[in-house]
């Protein structure tokens, strides 16, 4: 680990003063809980010259619960979000999500807003500075090849917060504020296919909250569960080598809605194609077969964790296929 750079740190009370102090400081960096944009500086992979601290604005603090929606601030803790009981109401993959989230001290004051604005992963690149320069690093950062895929020239680093697919489940919306003001976007545009650069946000824009509507029933009147459940090394504290979320809706024994989400198996989190085949079908073996069968195809993770991709592929279809059975 190398030393912590010297810094200016800026601790902000307003969402625009926040979005300002970053203006004037094009290199600095928002930090939330710093759990993991901490660990890179010290790891020499960001550098920034100052932070702009934003647990201190009240607005992004809270969650709020309207009749038909649920407005969730970017600096609540992972441990507000996985214990909070409207959340967990009607959305229970998020809360499961949130509560997995490395370990408690971790959720203690790491953030929703930082878990959505992860940075990707991979073993070649989260090194040490020396480790990387031994390995005359890499494409993501400060090298010319990729030692995941030699001849190419994209990154495969993968997104590997587990909030993220949860939320795709209920189509979040994403407020952002900066210097040009506010908008909102689908959390699902919030991302892009590419682990060097996998965030769309424009320079200086601060994820201020998620709005996630309330959905309580399906199409057809019966009640949509969620679940979220991930793999990963260390049961007590670890990345998910692949996380699943899973929210379906059964009437008269049929499925009636069914969304799957991924993470930790490409450079975005994503929710699955194909999940409208099974509508009208039974929970019998079979099904739940084919279902693990389309999201082991759809889970194309590569050789950036010490795991072989293989098992994160089948791992993630197993996960599906346990989740979905779970809620028939
Ligand atoms: C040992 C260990 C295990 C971990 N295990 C997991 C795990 O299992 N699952 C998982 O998902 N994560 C894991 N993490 C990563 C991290 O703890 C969480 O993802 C956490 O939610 C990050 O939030 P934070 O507030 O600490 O983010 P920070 O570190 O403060 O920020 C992360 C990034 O987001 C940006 N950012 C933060 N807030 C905003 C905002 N509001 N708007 C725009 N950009 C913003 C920062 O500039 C930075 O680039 C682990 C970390 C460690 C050290
Ligand atoms: S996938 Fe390739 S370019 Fe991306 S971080 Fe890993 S080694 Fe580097």
């Amino acid at each position: 680990m190398e030393f912590m750079p010297q810094m200016q740190m800026h601790q902000p009370t307003s969402v625009e003063d926040a979005v300002s102090l970053h203006g004037a400081a094009p290199d600095g960096r928002y930090l939330a809980g710093g759990s993991d944009l901490l660990v890179n500086i010290r790891r020499g992979i960001e550098q920034p010259d100052s932070l702009v601290y934003v647990n201190n604005i009240p607005e992004m603090r809270a969650i709020t619960e309207t009749s038909d929606q649920i407005t969730i601030g970017g600096a609540v803790t992972l441990r507000e979000l996985s214990g909070n009981s409207a959340v967990a109401e009607h959305f229970a993959a998020v809360a499961q999500a949130a509560g997995e989230v490395a370990g408690p001290s971790h959720r203690e004051y790491g953030t929703v807003g930082g878990n959505l604005c992860l940075d990707t992963r991979c073993v070649f690149y989260n090194q040490s500075e020396w480790w990387r320069a031994a390995n005359n690093y890499c494409l993501k950062y400060r090298g010319e090849i990729c030692h995941v895929a030699p001849g190419g020239k994209k990154c495969f680093a993968a997104f590997s917060g587990d909030v993220a697919p949860a939320l795709l489940l209920f189509d979040a919306e994403v407020e952002i504020a900066g210097p040009d003001g506010r908008r909102r976007m689908p959390l699902a545009d919030l991302y892009r296919n590419d682990g060097m650069d996998h965030l769309t946000l424009r320079p200086g824009e601060l994820l201020v909250a998620i709005h996630v509507a309330k959905l309580t029933t399906s199409i057809s009147s019966a009640p949509i569960a969620s679940a979220y459940a991930k793999s990963r090394i260390r049961g007590s504290i670890d990345f998910p080598l692949a996380g699943v979320a899973v929210a379906m809706a059964v009437a008269g024994g049929k499925i009636t809605d069914l969304r799957i989400a991924l993470t930790g198996v490409s450079p975005l989190p994503f929710l699955a194609k194909g999940m409208d085949d099974f509508i009208g079908r039974e929970g019998d073996e079979t099904c739940l077969e084919e279902i693990r069968d389309k999201i082991r195809t759809q889970a194309k993770a590569m050789k950036t964790t010490t795991t072989p991709p293989h098992y994160r592929r089948r791992v993630a279809g197993a996960l599906a296929q346990k989740l979905a059975a779970s809620i028939f």
